[in-house]
């Protein structure tokens, strides 16, 4: 099962500083800036009461931490989930930084969330509790100031009552104007054609072309997938319909196993009434959880949270790749031992870029009044995530790191521009 309960020797905040200050002892990062970058711009916590269906009231803590936005608006997603408190908020928020200078996009980073098990709560309970959070982050999100987004546990439906409460509550003279105060939307509320899949893809593709530069095609490669929603899913789905085999999945339930290959379709269908559970599939056998990483194939796609390739499973790992679809999903240690066994890590602010790409779109469409189809959209993504491809790769070759030290390389330098051009104010 998903490593959310044992003791976590390293946090996530702990992984994100370590790998900040490596980069930054790496390309000797102005220390003024060091300064800047190692810290948050601001941290907002709310406290916010919620009526439940059965009349009583219960209090929520929120989370939004804005960690920089040297390049553009604030951007990253909300997520709903037991382990979502100040520090994880931090580490996430500055990873989204990272994610969206090595994009290439003109926004900063930020991310928050409030610290539920959304399963517990009924639809409408969610949606009291996610109008009643907008309301109290009021107007420390904005079209033009801070852009949330999906993330764990939270969906387009969650986004579409995020857009609702804000243009109907928010002061503004302009209301009608304020659609793009977050993306992931619905596609009948000014969402993106192909946002759904816009991680996934990335994932995929990013899989796709690291193996291009040692002459391999995805044919016959056997992979697994921890964690079975928006990402774990689109990935398998895109990797499967390329000629991969999906051998194995986890998620916090069950942990699933078939050496002819799972079918995906199939899996998703049978989640969808179970609030995402894999459990009880009938397309594979359940097998041990923590046998799951040790499995023998060419791909490890970690894609639930963070913290969970560690010491105590890295060194199992016989894949040559692994491919972060979560956020922080290896920690040091076991990033060291991956390392030395001679695994390439495909870092998650490359890997899963591909669903603030997407967002960047969203954002553009509704700032520009257009509407876009799912093939130029799709288009355009696999564009942009290419080019960021081989410029990582130019870079680890350049400069002989590997490819998370080179994307961290190239994001910071990105911010480190932008502060050495406009200064400090005043
Ligand atoms: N939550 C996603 C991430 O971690 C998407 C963020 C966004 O689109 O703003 O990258």
């Amino acid at each position: 099962m998903i490593n959310t309960k044992k003791v976590i020797k390293q946090s996530m905040y702990e992984t994100v500083m370590n790998q900040f200050n490596n980069t930054a002892d790496i390309i000797d990062l102005n220390p003024n800036i060091r300064k800047i970058l190692g810290i948050t711009n601001n941290e907002i916590i709310v406290h916010f009461p919620v009526k439940m269906d059965n009349g009583n009231v219960e209090v929520f803590t929120g989370y939004r931490v804005q960690h920089n936005n040297a390049l553009g608006p604030y951007k990253g997603g909300l997520r709903y989930h037991d382990t979502v408190d100040i520090d994880a908020a931090k580490a996430l928020a500055m990873w989204m930084t990272w994610k969206t200078s090595l994009a290439g996009l003109p926004f900063g980073g930020a991310k928050g969330g409030i610290k539920i098990d959304p399963r517990k709560f009924s639809d409408s309970e969610l949606e009291r509790i996610t109008r009643r959070f907008t309301y109290a982050l009021g107007e420390n999100i904005g079209p033009e100031h801070d852009i949330p987004a999906p993330d764990v546990n939270t969906n387009p439906q969650t986004m579409a009552w995020i857009v609702d409460t804000f243009m109907s509550t928010i002061s503004s003279s302009e209301r009608s104007h304020n659609q793009h105060v977050v993306t992931g939307k619905p596609v009948g509320t000014g969402g993106l054609e192909g946002r759904d899949r816009a991680t996934g893809f990335g994932v995929y593709l990013s899989i796709k072309l690291l193996l291009e530069t040692r002459n391999q095609t995805l044919k016959d490669k056997k992979f697994i997938v921890q964690g079975f929603g928006n990402v774990g899913y689109w990935a398998s789905h895109f990797l499967t319909q390329d000629g991969a085999k999906l051998i194995a999945v986890q998620d916090a339930h069950a942990s699933l196993y078939n050496a002819k290959g799972i079918d995906t379709e199939a899996l998703v269908q049978h989640c969808e009434p179970r609030k995402g559970s894999i459990q009880g599939f009938d397309g594979a056998t359940e097998m041990n959880a923590d046998e799951f990483f040790g499995l023998d194939c060419d791909i490890v796609i970690p894609a639930a949270l963070g913290n969970q390739i560690t010491a105590e499973n890295a060194f199992k790992i016989k894949a040559t790749v692994v491919a972060e679809g979560a956020n922080g999903p290896t920690d040091k240690e076991g990033e060291q031992m991956l390392l030395e066994n001679g695994v390439t890590i495909i870092p998650d602010i490359f890997c899963n870029s591909g669903g603030v790409i997407g967002s960047y779109f969203e954002w553009l469409q509704n700032r520009n009044g257009e509407l876009w189809q799912l093939d130029e959209v799709m288009a355009k993504i696999q564009k942009k995530l290419t080019e960021n491809f081989h410029k990582i790769h130019a870079e680890v070759n350049k400069r002989d790191v590997d490819w998370r030290t080179a994307a961290f390389i190239l994001a910071i330098s990105r911010v480190e521009t932008a502060y050495k051009q406009r200064g400090i104010f005043p």
